[in-house]
């Protein structure tokens, strides 16, 4: 049987700072060999796209649709570039197995993207874009933010240079004092919103969400 689940209020792009997770070597198997198959990269790349309520809640694997790499075969080439798995293990999937990291979003968050996103192939295509229209490693780097082991920058001013840029305020997850995630939201139509909802903006994610101190690294990953 498959539960039934309202439709979800908007979307978060979640992206993931490969110079930090890299650095946990418990996500990685021996010398962090995951990181270094994918060249982890010095930008932000995909963790997924996630359908989201209001009240902080999320569905998750919604249908019986299981994935299969032949839909998305003319995306691989980006998918491995855009959206590497920098993990060895193979996280479970919706329906008792393991699969990839791609498998495992798509079944646990993708199924549950309808109306606006209604297979695989278009889950994967419409991730893509979003991402390609929200570049916020050049976004950063434009106001100075540069990847380095030795900076630290401001969190409110990382913030500001996206909320500028997106016109919403995004959500940041720290590690040690490094930038893990940066996630953006958005209305169904792809229009950037903020993240949180009733909050005043800044104070409240500094405060209240967010896992960064008020300085914070964004490290080029070292294995
Ligand atoms: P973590 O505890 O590492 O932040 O999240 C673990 C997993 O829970 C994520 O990879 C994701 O699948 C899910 N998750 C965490 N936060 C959110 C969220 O805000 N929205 C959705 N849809 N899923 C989330
Ligand atoms: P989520 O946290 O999205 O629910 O689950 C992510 C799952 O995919 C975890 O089981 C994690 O081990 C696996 N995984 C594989 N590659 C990656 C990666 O590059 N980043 C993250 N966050 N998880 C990955």
């Amino acid at each position: 049987e498959v539960a039934e689940f309202r439709e979800f209020d908007y979307f978060v792009l979640a992206l993931q700072w490969p110079g930090t997770f890299c650095h946990r070597t418990d996500h990685c198997c021996s010398s962090n060999a995951c990181c270094r198959r994918s060249n982890a990269p010095t930008e932000f790349t995909i963790h997924g796209l996630w359908p989201d309520y209001n009240d902080g809640t999320w569905p998750a694997c919604c249908t019986h649709e299981s994935f299969d790499e032949k839909e998305i075969s003319t995306l691989l080439d980006a998918l491995e570039k855009y959206w590497p798995s920098l993990s060895c293990g193979k996280p479970s999937t919706c329906h008792g197995g393991k699969g990839s990291f791609w498998a495992h979003e798509w079944e646990k968050h993708g199924t549950c993207s309808s109306p606006v996103v209604h297979d695989e192939y278009s889950y994967f295509l419409t991730t893509l874009n979003v991402y390609f229209k929200h570049n916020v490693t050049s976004v950063l780097k434009e106001a100075g933010y540069v990847p380095s082991n030795k900076e630290k920058y401001p969190l409110g001013g990382i913030i500001s240079a996206v909320q500028n840029a997106f016109g919403a305020t995004p959500l940041l997850i720290c590690k040690n004092g490094a930038v893990e995630e940066l996630r953006l939201c958005f209305y169904k139509d792809f229009k950037p919103r903020d993240c949180v909802i009733g909050s005043t903006g800044q104070s409240f994610v500094l405060s209240s969400r967010s896992s960064c101190p008020h300085y914070v690294s964004l490290p080029i990953p070292e294995y």
